[in-house]
């Protein structure tokens, strides 16, 4: 099998999350209530150097998705919710946190159930995007980096369960 070729290293990934946070804590300097909702697996390394670079009070939720195809949201952009949020987040500020938006069906999927929920403000922030795999319009509030159609793992992202936890993003050939 070839190996992972870098496309973003660990010091480009730093630099970014650490101006992405800057950006959220200009955004939310007067919230009462910061939910940051990380979307597991692949978000959970970005989250934590995203949470911990935030100087604005915040709290944290999980929740995890799956679809009903394999990896991705599947053709129909079908997406289930294997686990929700333990706490309400009714009139708090909601920041969705994804490790990659591809077709757009998650993100989608989650925007529409958060905000049913009534929270006082819904926005999305994305560590990487794949603009060429667009399939639906979201308004994603905070992107790290748009990269090309290639299946990307580490940082958090991995291939059957394989590269998570490498230090930086690369990308795999085809399967
Ligand atoms: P969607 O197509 O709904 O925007 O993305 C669905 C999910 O597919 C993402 O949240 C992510 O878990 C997975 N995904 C899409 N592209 C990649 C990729 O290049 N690498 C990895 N590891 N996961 C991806």
């Amino acid at each position: 099998m070839e190996q992972p070729r870098e496309l973003l290293s660990a010091q480009e990934i730093a630099k970014r999350v650490a101006s992405l946070a800057t950006e959220i804590d200009q955004q939310y300097v007067s919230s009462r209530e910061l939910v940051l909702v990380g979307v597991l697996k692949g978000s959970f390394i970005f989250l934590s150097d995203l949470a911990r670079a935030l100087t604005v009070p915040h709290r944290i939720e999980f929740i995890a998705v799956s679809s009903y195809g394999d990896k991705e949201s599947d053709e129909a952009g079908r997406v289930k919710l294997v686990m929700d949020v333990r706490h309400d987040i009714a009139n708090a500020d909601v920041l969705i946190v994804e490790d990659i938006v591809d077709t757009g069906h998650t993100l989608l999927y989650l925007t529409r159930l958060f905000e049913a929920r009534g929270p006082r403000s819904l926005r999305t922030c994305t560590l990487l995007h794949k603009p060429a795999r667009k399939r639906v319009e979201n308004g994603l509030d905070y992107v790290g980096f748009e990269i090309p159609d290639v299946w990307v793992v580490g940082y958090g992202l991995d291939f059957a369960e394989r590269h998570r936890t490498l230090p930086n993003i690369c990308s795999i050939p085809p399967q």
